[in-house]
């Protein structure tokens, strides 16, 4: 038996109050009283009264306001009225207020237990109705937000995995469980035979699955790749030959990719009865736009994929060493000749700053010169003799590449050459000598005529040609070697005064001004004295040799900050510009060279090596018909503080 309905007497001590309760007592309610205002408060509150019955005035309030009060808290809670005397007025009050009931003298029990039965049945209807709705809207609320739980957590899917089918076969679950499906499928058009075929399905036996193959023409989901518009079909008939199974019900929306469609999202009934809704279909074309994404994002990870493994199989196997820095010289990406070249592993690179994890000296050198000139090429030497060639060239909006080619081999030809060279000019200088010795006693033995002494001058004349060039050979290949390491402190005009004092007689000769302007108080340089004076002589001496009769020649020495200046410009028949970057080069002539000038090409090298030798530098300024300058800069000694 259910609890007794409790019946809240809210009226001042009165008769009236202990018939009331007698009354409801007899008719089997429970009651409770409140005699004031707090009382009344306090009832509502605990008690939870299932009636109140309220007189006109409690305790000198007003009942109708009172009533207002009551209902602004418990809405839904019935309040019978008891009036002291029959107005119209005080009803109509109540009435405005919100009473369910009112009763007015002269007061019978009976009226009394019928106006409270009345009453609480008209709330216990209403209470049920409430509860009856707030159920129903609060089971579609609940589909509703469980729809976009799923939803929303197929986003999530779509965008935090990559693995294809797990992502559709959620999509076709989702389809499955939203719409309340038996089955469901997602088929897709393979291009070549243009048929659809089932990429995931739910509920469908595996074997049906893989082998299922529908043509587009004359069926439902070729239908919707055709016209890209959904298809539901909720009537009793069976559409068995347009299926490929028998359905009592189903919805086919299109799978969009920009204006393609590319498959078929479906779900259906076989055995219930029971219609699809428009809302069905709305989920479904929801469902189906986050497979298609999933698909497309699927398609372009892909050919990134393929891409970066066709990168990466090129980079670790190409044969010349690569290298990438970001902008602040931090190791992007290093392929494996790198490693090896340097006996690192990748995974102590990768990241790095390149000068803490690479220290080879060569290398140090080569990224501190790319500040001031980019795009060097530079030699890496290892100790166990391995020679790389590294280029180091920035990338615009990344940072740097440096490339690194293995020329160990080419060096060594280089190395057997010049062997070879040297071994050769070695063995030639002493039969030399002997020629110019015995060419030198014909004249001592016997009378010459003319022409004999003419023919003894040629010989001379070409045995000394190959004498100078067997020791510029011998020369070069000892400066080479690092043989030449004699150093002191010079001062390279006094040098200069032996090299002009020399070559006078052959300015004379040609009728050539040599202007001579030496900076005062040129410092000192630490250097080979033999060295620099053949460094001299060869410039001066080309300019005299290349320039023609009667032309300048113009010599200038001076300091700049730290370093020591000379240049020697003549205003002869200049160098080609194609030429230009070749003539430091062993034996090369450009090409303007007059047949018949005597010289072997071996000059310029020997300068060159010199000049480096003294930590310094050496190039060119020539226009062809107008005249060249050579200028070279070699450091000024600094005494040790
Ligand atoms: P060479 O023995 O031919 O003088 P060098 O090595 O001294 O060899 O010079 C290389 C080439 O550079 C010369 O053959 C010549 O073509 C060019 N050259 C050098 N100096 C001058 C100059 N002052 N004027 C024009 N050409 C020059």
């Amino acid at each position: 038996m259910s609890k007794p309905d409790l019946i809240l007497l809210a009226l001042d001590e009165s008769p009236t109050l202990h018939l009331m309760e007698r009354a409801l007592h007899a008719a089997g309610y429970l009651t409770a009283i409140a005699r004031e205002r707090t009382a009344l408060d306090k009832a509502l509150q605990e008690n939870t009264p299932a009636l109140v019955l309220l007189s006109e005035t409690l305790d000198g309030e007003k009942g109708a306001q009172l009533v207002e009060e009551i209902l602004g808290r418990f809405p839904t809670l019935p309040i019978l009225f008891l009036a002291a005397q029959n107005s119209a007025v005080l009803m109509q009050e109540a009435l405005q207020a919100g009473i369910s009931g009112y009763l007015q003298p002269p007061l019978h029990t009976q009226d009394i237990v019928d106006a409270v039965e009345s009453s609480l049945k008209r709330a216990h209807y209403m209470g049920d109705w409430v509860r009856r709705e707030v159920k129903r809207t609060t089971a579609s609320l609940e589909k509703r937000v469980n729809e976009l739980e799923t939803l929303v957590k197929l986003g999530r899917d779509i965008t935090g995995t990559l693995d294809l089918d797990t992502v559709l076969n959620n999509v076709v679950t989702a389809a499955v469980k939203l719409t309340n499906a038996e089955e469901g499928s997602l088929l897709l058009l393979d291009e070549k035979s243009g048929e659809l075929y089932m990429r995931s399905g739910h509920n469908f036996e595996e074997g049906f699955a893989k082998s299922f193959r529908l043509p587009v023409k004359d069926t439902l989901a070729g239908q919707v790749i055709q016209t890209g518009k959904p298809v539901m079909l909720s009537e009793t008939a069976l559409h068995k030959i347009k299926t490929a199974y028998l359905v009592q019900s189903l919805i086919y929306v299109p799978l969009r990719q920009k204006e393609r469609v590319i498959g078929v999202l479906g779900v259906d009934n076989r055995q219930h009865k029971i219609p699809f809704s428009n809302r069905d279909a709305l989920l479904m074309s929801i469902l189906a736009d986050y497979a298609a994404v999933a698909i497309e994002n699927a398609r372009l990870y892909q050919i990134s994929e393929n891409e970066r493994t066709k990168f990466e199989t090129i980079f670790s196997n190409m044969e010349d060493g690569l290298m990438i820095l970001d902008a602040d010289q931090r190791i992007l990406l290093v392929n494996n000749m790198i490693c090896a070249a340097f006996g690192l592993n990748a995974s102590a690179l990768q990241d790095k700053l390149v000068t803490e994890a690479i220290t080879h000296a060569d290398l140090l050198n080569l990224l501190q010169r790319s500040n001031k000139d980019p795009l060097r090429y530079h030699e890496i030497n290892f100790d166990d003799g391995r020679v790389f060639n590294a280029q180091y060239t920035p990338i615009p909006g990344v940072g740097s590449a440096i490339t690194m080619q293995d020329i160990t081999y080419l060096k060594e030809l280089d190395r057997l050459k010049d062997d070879f060279v040297h071994t050769v000019s070695h063995d030639l200088r002493s039969p030399l000598t002997a020629v110019l010795g015995y060419a030198e006693l014909l004249e001592r033995i016997g009378e010459l005529n003319d022409q004999q002494r003419e023919f003894v001058r040629r010989i001379q004349s070409s045995v000394q040609d190959i004498t100078a060039l067997v020791n510029d050979l011998l020369d070069l290949g000892r400066i080479e070697a690092g043989f030449d390491t004699h150093r002191e402190i010079i001062k390279l005009d006094g040098i200069l005064q032996y090299t002009l004092a020399n070559l006078e007689h052959r300015v004379k000769k040609k009728k050539q001004t040599l202007n001579v302007e030496i900076a005062p108080q040129l410092p000192p340089l630490r250097g080979n004295p033999i060295r620099l004076r053949q460094m001299l002589d060869n410039l001066i001496g080309n300019a005299i040799k290349y320039t023609p009769a009667g032309n300048d020649v113009q010599i200038k020495l001076r300091s700049e900050g730290n370093q020591i200046i000379l240049q020697v410009s003549d205003n002869g028949p200049g160098i080609p510009a194609d030429d230009q970057p070749h003539i430091f080069d062993k034996f090369y002539r450009a090409s303007n060279v007059p047949s018949g000038s005597s010289g072997s090409g071996l000059g310029l090298a020997i300068v060159k090596t010199i000049v480096e030798g003294h930590q310094g530098r050496i190039w060119v300024e020539s226009t062809l018909n107008k005249g060249t300058t050579f200028f070279v800069v070699l450091p000024a000694y600094k005494p040790e503080q």
